[in-house]
């Protein structure tokens, strides 16, 4: 990875730049941003940009045997350690070859990877993450080696908030006092996750969400077919996150909109056979598809109350929404769309934790058509 590839963030990026030429790094960086964001990106580019044989002012050289391997994340110098499932906290060789394997494959595709994508490719789910005691003494091994190209070794621990309570404490006395030329770059999205001891021994670095422009801008670059008004609808719904950004591409958002234009109809109309059809199909939808639902119900939702307030955010998205929201919004009050959006969000919260579908959707249903009914 290299800062040129990542949009947004120049100051930032001029920033690192300049402490990796005074040679004054600190040895130990918390990069913290929202899922979605750069975060990981620009510790890797700054990883990259440290090790590079010839530098450039703004960049990497690109060109070099250790920008090559960096872009491979084979370098031997890059040490890369990130949640793994518990009951693999004791693995063999093999699994923690296809592990690192699928990390650096997926972060090739992604260097903005998120949690739940990287669960997803490993199958296995949230509680199950883990940064093991065993992981982290295993690095705190190959650090008493020497550089092989240098000039640094770099650590680099993706989301630091898995780290068990046992790992971190077996990383303490290193992150404190690493060997020499050691640099731990940790990664996270929400500090007050990562423990205070961790926390407490590195320099901080917010990195914000990604603006709505960076993200329209390389959706254009990378899908020279979508129209320019997807794009900007995308950006406006991914708020701030790239990967969301990507996945909602690779969804049918045409078909979210027909969905909720569909089910905001019956709620209206108390239409409680139609619902419960509905309710009977959104059962058999995968999990994440009905998150995306509930997402974007709540984006429709709030851009409609956002449109009450004329704010500008209103006109963006597709002739048909647009045209469906200003309709909406003629039809609904202010208060009316807090409680929907109230509703939405606590259905969301349900189905995340495995509540059943059909249940959570037609209870929601019920209570949005009282709202509507409610003066
Ligand atoms: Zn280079």
């Amino acid at each position: 990875m290299q800062f040129a590839k990542i949009p947004d963030h120049y100051a930032f990026k001029n920033a690192l730049i300049r402490m990796a030429a005074t040679d004054k790094v600190a040895h130990a960086q918390l990069f913290i941003g929202p899922t979605g964001s750069a975060n990981l990106a620009l510790a890797l580019a700054f990883a990259t940009y440290l090790n590079c044989r010839s530098p450039k002012q703004t960049n990497a050289c690109g060109n070099c045997f250790s920008c090559a391997s960096m872009e491979q994340l084979t370098h031997p110098d890059l040490l890369l350690i990130f949640p793994k499932k518990t009951s693999s906290a004791i693995f063999d060789a093999q699994s923690d070859r296809n592990y690192l394997d699928t990390f650096r494959n997926l972060l090739k595709k992604n260097p903005f990877l998120t949690l739940e994508e990287w669960i997803s490719a490993m199958h296995f789910d949230r509680k199950q993450c883990q940064i093991s005691k065993k992981e982290v003494g295993k690095i705190i091994e190959q650090l008493s080696l020497k550089p092989f190209m240098g000039p640094y070794k770099v650590v680099c621990i993706w989301l630091p908030e898995y780290l068990h309570h046992t790992a971190a404490n077996a990383l303490l006395k290193t992150l404190e006092e690493p060997p020499p030329s050691t640099v731990f770059l940790l990664v996270g999205s929400n500090s007050e996750k990562v423990l205070p001891t961790i926390r407490s021994r590195a320099q901080h670095h917010a990195i914000p969400p990604f603006s709505e422009e960076a993200i329209e801008q390389m959706l254009r670059n990378s899908y020279s077919d979508l129209d320019a008004h997807r794009c900007k609808e995308i950006a406006f719904l991914a708020q701030g996150n790239l990967s969301k950004a990507f996945q909602l591409i690779e969804q049918s958002v045409r078909e979210n909109f027909d969905y909720f234009s569909q089910w905001i109809r019956c709620c209206y109309s108390g239409n409680l056979i139609k619902l419960v059809a509905q309710a009977e199909v959104f059962y058999k939808l995968s999990i994440e598809v009905q998150k995306n639902f509930f997402t974007y119900a709540l984006q429709m939702s709030r851009a409609t109350l956002l449109g009450k307030f004329n704010h500008p955010l209103f006109q963006l998205g597709l002739p048909a929404e647009a045209t469906f929201l200003k309709k909406f919004g003629l039809n609904v009050s202010i208060n009316q769309l807090k409680e929907i959006i109230t509703q939405l969000m606590q259905a969301y919260y349900y189905v995340e934790r495995n509540g059943n579908p059909k249940m959570v959707y037609l209870h929601m249903s019920i209570q949005i058509i009282n709202i509507f009914a409610s003066i």
